[in-house]
């Protein structure tokens, strides 16, 4: 088995200070040990989500807090707002209909951004829309949203939420939740918690507590107002990941000492780096007016096949990039550069690009990519 080089935008490495630590022996929940633990967890979640709101966790994947914010928020014959533009948006669509819930869409073209005007005019058409429903980073094209443009759109309005899938998001870019008034934040330990799957977070502001108090969805384990009771005692609903939970004090440890301001900029970095790389590579950019920092979707030249890239720098470098999804299929490979992955993985990851490229009969100069990388990192 070669040396494996995860630059996938999910999951991503673990920091081995992080590995280390859920490999000790299992402690029990109900002690004042793994209390000690959450307590401090549940402060540096407040930090990382840039809120005074408690950060509700789940034994799940990132899907499992979306579909939460569904079915604590909402009530049977509501009506939502989803900004669909890929696999995740999508999925929300999916979580909406599996509640009987109504969507109304706004289809945004896979790799264009969101027209604000088109969100503004469905608010405007239908005021009984109850929350809006969108990803901060849409990991299936490689965009941004502008969050903090539709936080200003929502955020007047009483009776509708805006609920943001920052799953590759959060700790990549900034996202202020109470600054920005976002109501639902949602994450997941995968993607830039540096975490193995199988936790997911969900905090809400005061506006979204409100709607949780009166909604009538049916929901059993996903319960956001079950588990801020326990987590108010330093204790989980359920049996916790106390593992992951263990993981996560140490991950957040990690980045509280980087620091948010500089954690954003080593991601800003590393995107611009990635981006301008593959450009000179004479490979296209799938997202290029709206790129999300999480990762970067490369659009490949027509008539070559992005699969056999993505195969030949698996087989022959151990780099793990991902494939496009639907209609992206074949058509872009997607690099990651969020969470643990850090400048010289990326590095060679663009050297292991260049040489498939090389190899599958292209025109690249060894080293361009690389050193285009190399001259944004320092800069
Ligand atoms: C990874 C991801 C999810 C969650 O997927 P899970 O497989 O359930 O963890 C949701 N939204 C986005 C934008 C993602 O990148």
């Amino acid at each position: 088995m070669p040396k494996q080089y995860l630059l996938t935008p999910g999951p991503t490495p673990v920091p081995e200070r992080a590995a280390l630590k859920m490999a000790e022996p299992i402690i029990h929940h109900r002690t004042p040990e793994f209390e000690a633990i959450l307590a401090k967890v549940r402060e540096q979640l407040r930090w990382l989500f840039q809120t005074k709101e408690e950060v509700i966790m789940f034994a799940s994947s990132g899907t499992g807090a979306m579909e939460a914010s569904v079915s604590n928020l909402l009530s049977s014959g509501d009506k939502a707002l989803v900004i669909k533009g890929g696999k995740f948006g999508e999925r929300w669509s999916e979580i909406l209909k599996a509640y009987k819930i109504e969507a109304i869409e706004i289809p945004v073209e896979w790799g264009k951004s969101l027209d604000l005007k088109k969100v503004e005019e469905a608010l405007a058409a239908h005021p009984e829309i109850r929350a809006v429903y969108v990803q901060a980073s849409e990991t299936s094209t490689g965009v941004r949203y502008p969050i903090r443009e539709l936080a200003a759109l929502v955020g007047p309005r009483d009776n509708t939420l805006l609920v943001v899938d920052a799953i590759t998001a959060l700790g990549v870019f900034p996202l202020p939740m109470d600054e920005w008034k976002i109501d639902v934040l949602v994450t997941g330990s995968q993607k830039a918690l540096m975490l193995p799957p199988g936790l997911s977070f969900a905090a809400l502001s005061q506006k979204a507590w409100k709607f949780a108090e009166k909604s009538n969805l049916p929901r059993y384990y996903f319960n956001f107002k079950k588990e801020l009771k326990s987590l108010q005692k330093n204790q989980n609903a359920y049996t916790p990941a106390i593992s992951l939970i263990i993981g996560l004090h140490e991950v957040l440890s990690m980045m509280q000492e980087e620091g948010l301001e500089k954690i954003f900029e080593r991601n800003a970095r590393m995107a611009r780096a990635t981006r301008e790389a593959m450009l000179t590579l004479g490979l296209s950019l799938y997202a290029p007016d709206s790129p999300s920092d999480a990762v970067t979707a490369v659009l490949v030249p027509s008539g070559m096949d992005a699969g056999k890239i993505i195969k030949h720098v698996w087989e022959k470098q151990g780099v793990k990039i991902a494939d496009g999804q639907d209609q992206a299929k074949g058509k872009i490979f997607r690099i990651s550069h969020m969470g643990y992955i850090r400048e010289p993985d990326l590095l060679i990851g663009i050297a292991a690009i260049e040489m498939a490229l090389k190899d599958l009969g292209g025109t690249v100069e060894l080293g361009k990519g690389v050193g285009k990388a190399l001259e944004v990192l320092k800069k």
